[in-house]
């Protein structure tokens, strides 16, 4: 194989690879916005069903409240029942006693309600504060892990840099040119293998003659159908 096909080989994994690794380091910073974002929209979830069931717990406080109010106002109004003096009176209040122990039965069938939201949160509630703390403990560990990737990525992208200098000063000024040309209008790749008598890049046949010429002469030859350079590994 042409010497400087063989640099130029080279020079080509060179940028891909680092092309590669400049888009992970450039995607780090998304990937850990993300992780930050599942992070937080899980805590604030678990926040709010904290709040609710605060809430419910005021709640049913203030129901039982109630419910203790109407009890003492009960009991003084059956204390004065045995103090009434006429029919009509004592009708009167019976019918208040009645109201207040409708107002009590109502109060408690509110309070069951309450309690029966708040058992059903409870397990929500421990089974979700569990979860949330796997969770966040993971998120947390590929938020570390890809900070700590950073360094490691640039120290490779730094040698991938010098390597690819060293090798670019092989290569003829010219020959290189023409690879960064080629290079720019085809997404970085500028070299296409021929296998099969075929441009493994666009797949177009090649012409039999240059594939000879190919296998046989050291000549830098073209795809005709998508300009790339073309280089062998088999044998004439
Ligand atoms: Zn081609």
């Amino acid at each position: 194989m042409n010497p400087e096909l063989r640099n130029l080989i080279t020079l080509q994994d060179i940028e891909l690879k680092s092309a590669e690794l400049h888009k992970q380091l450039s995607d780090i910073p998304r990937q850990i916005q993300d992780l930050n974002d599942e992070l937080e929209r899980l805590t604030s979830a678990h926040e709010e069903r904290v709040a609710i069931a605060k809430e419910l717990a005021n709640r049913r406080r203030t129901l039982e409240g109630q419910v203790d109010m109407l009890q003492t106002k009960l009991s003084r109004l059956k204390d004065q029942l045995m103090t009434v003096k006429t029919n009509k009176e004592y009708t009167a209040m019976l019918h208040e006693i009645q109201t207040a122990e409708g107002q009590i039965r109502e109060e408690e069938d509110r309070i069951l309600e309450v309690m029966e939201e708040m058992e059903a949160r409870d397990q929500d509630i421990e089974a979700a504060r569990q979860e949330l703390g796997t969770e966040s403990a993971g998120l947390r560990d590929s938020i570390r892990a890809a900070g700590d990737s950073v360094p490691g990525l640039e120290e490779q992208l730094a040698r991938l840099g010098a390597e690819k200098e060293a090798v670019e000063a092989l290569v003829d000024r010219e020959l290189l040119a023409r690879y960064r040309q080629i290079a720019a209008a085809r997404k970085g790749v500028a070299l296409a293998e021929a296998k099969d008598e075929l441009c493994s890049c666009c797949h177009v046949r090649i012409r039999p003659q240059m594939y000879a010429d190919l296998l046989r002469t050291d000549a830098i030859l073209y795809c005709d159908s998508c300009s790339r350079i073309l280089f062998t590994r088999e044998e004439s």
